[in-house]
């Protein structure tokens, strides 16, 4: 079991020269395009693919990089229609332009013929830590070094990247793809420090007294939420984030075995459900079910994830609340359920699920992977005693600028947002970076 005997075929495939360029041509060139606002990035499409149209490749690549310095993962990653794509006006004639597709063969291109944006700039201003290597942490350090400013990120991971690198399949953002993305970073004279987590009781205010002038925290959600307390002692039942963590890093023999043959139920509604659903079938998992509380439209996954996962065989369990496991010593046999109809709207707008009494049944299962979210690390708010959070943990920070309520640290990604996106991480780390260089400049 491996992962080009597994995975490799899963491996989207980008577009080509003459694709990019087709599609390109068939834009309509807005005058304000509209595909534009609709990036939470502001890497601007709407001028990206004008250049191409133009043939000025180097000069498109030149607007996805100096706009989004993680402008390759994103096109791979966002999820355009509901972004960028669900503004294009080519959709009132026939389909969206497919943006991310084109911004993707753009930074391909710029990896193929050795293209390089950026030169390595004179590194002479402050130095600035940032806390977490994710695409929060590395935007903004990106940001800052291009204008000569000294930047350490602290990752406690052995590998940068946040969720990038432990999160997103291998076959969906394909690790030498990222690392030449992270190439483009390092080459700006970031340093990265892995295995070095800030997690001592004010480690973070004691950056600021070591010597760095300002801090930009972005640590994201990595406690996953379990079922229930006995979820952690069960043999059989694991988190999404362990999962997918194990197969980004090779381990796919490791759970091949565990899951090769075996009823796997995956808990979870999000595109993180449908990762651990797609690569458990790839593990030649017997049954691989999805259990969900609420319907099958109220799923946060991308409709196009949830029709591809269907028709693939996952056996959707909607309006079913888990509620316990069955073991047998110490193994995980099933997983109880209560069935659930839908009630009044919630608090988001949805309407919730409400359990029916007496409904309850076993699904036998011999693997259960629980992907209902992640939190803020339990004890990070000790981390930074003196930055205000809220009763989630999560950081509270200025929208505008990042900053905390401690002068100098500034912070986004997940751990102001909550759960979110790439692109917006990236764009947080930009908003962060600008404000970090008025506060250097004593503008603010
Ligand atoms: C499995 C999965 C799949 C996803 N797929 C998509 C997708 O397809 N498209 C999309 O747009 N979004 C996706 N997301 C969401 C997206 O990845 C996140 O919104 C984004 O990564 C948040 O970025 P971040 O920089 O805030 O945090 P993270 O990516 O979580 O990075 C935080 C980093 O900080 C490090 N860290 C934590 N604590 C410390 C500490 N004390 N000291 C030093 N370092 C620390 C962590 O090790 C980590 O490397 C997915 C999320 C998951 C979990
Ligand atoms: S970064 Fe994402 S949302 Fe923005 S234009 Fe590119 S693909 Fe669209």
């Amino acid at each position: 079991m491996n992962y080009d005997e597994n995975f490799k075929e899963m491996e989207e495939k980008g577009f080509d020269w003459g694709q990019a360029v087709a599609e390109a041509n068939r834009c309509l060139l807005c005058y304000d395009p509209p595909c534009s606002k609709g990036c939470p990035a502001e890497t601007d499409p709407g001028t990206f693919i004008r250049k191409l149209r133009l043939k000025n490749v180097t000069g498109a690549v030149r607007t996805v990089k100096e706009n989004n310095i993680l402008g390759g993962s994103c096109g791979v990653l966002c999820p355009t229609p509901l972004l960028c794509e669900l503004e294009c006006s080519a959709t009132e004639i026939d389909r969206p332009i497919q943006i991310g597709k084109i911004q993707r063969f753009l930074v391909e291109h710029a990896f193929k013929t050795g293209f390089k944006v950026f030169e390595k700039p004179a590194a002479d201003k402050e130095k600035v830590a940032v806390v977490g290597s994710g695409p929060a942490g590395l935007s903004c350090a990106a940001e800052l070094a291009k204008d000569g400013y000294r930047v350490t990120i602290f990752e406690a991971k052995a590998k940068p990247g946040g969720v990038l690198a432990y999160g997103v399949p291998s076959y969906r953002l394909s690790e030498d793809f990222f690392a030449e993305e992270l190439k483009d970073i390092t080459d700006l004279g970031v340093e990265i420090k892995c295995n070095t987590p800030v997690d001592k009781k004010g480690g973070v205010e004691k950056l600021l007294e070591e010597g760095f002038k300002a801090v930009f925290l972005a640590p994201g959600l990595w406690e996953p939420i379990r079922l229930n307390e006995k979820s952690r002692e069960i043999d059989g039942v694991y988190t999404a984030t362990e999962f997918l963590a194990a197969l980004r890093n090779g381990k796919h023999e490791e759970f091949g075995k565990k899951i090769d043959g075996k009823s796997v139920a995956v808990i979870g509604g999000g595109s993180v459900a449908i990762d651990s659903v797609e690569a458990s079938r790839r593990l030649n998992a017997k049954d691989v079910y999805l259990v969900y509380r609420r319907s099958f439209a109220q799923m946060p996954a991308e409709e196009t994830e949830r029709v591809e996962a269907l028709q693939d065989g996952t056996q959707f369990l909607l309006l079913n609340q888990p509620v316990d496991y069955i073991t047998e010593n110490g193994k995980l046999r099933g997983l109880k359920l209560v069935r659930t109809k839908l009630g009044d709207k919630d608090s988001s707008g949805r309407r919730k699920p409400v359990e029916i009494p007496g409904s309850e049944w076993v699904l036998d299962a011999d693997v259960v992977i629980e992907a209902i979210g992640s939190r803020a690390v339990e004890d990070s708010t000790d981390w930074y005693p003196s930055v205000k959070t809220n009763e989630k943990k999560y950081i509270v920070a200025d929208k505008e600028t990042g900053a905390t309520s401690v002068k100098g640290i500034f912070a986004g990604g997940d751990i102001v947002r909550g759960p979110a996106l790439v692109v917006e991480a990236v764009q947080d780390g930009k908003v962060a970076a600008r404000a970090i260089k008025k506060y250097l400049r004593g503008e603010e």
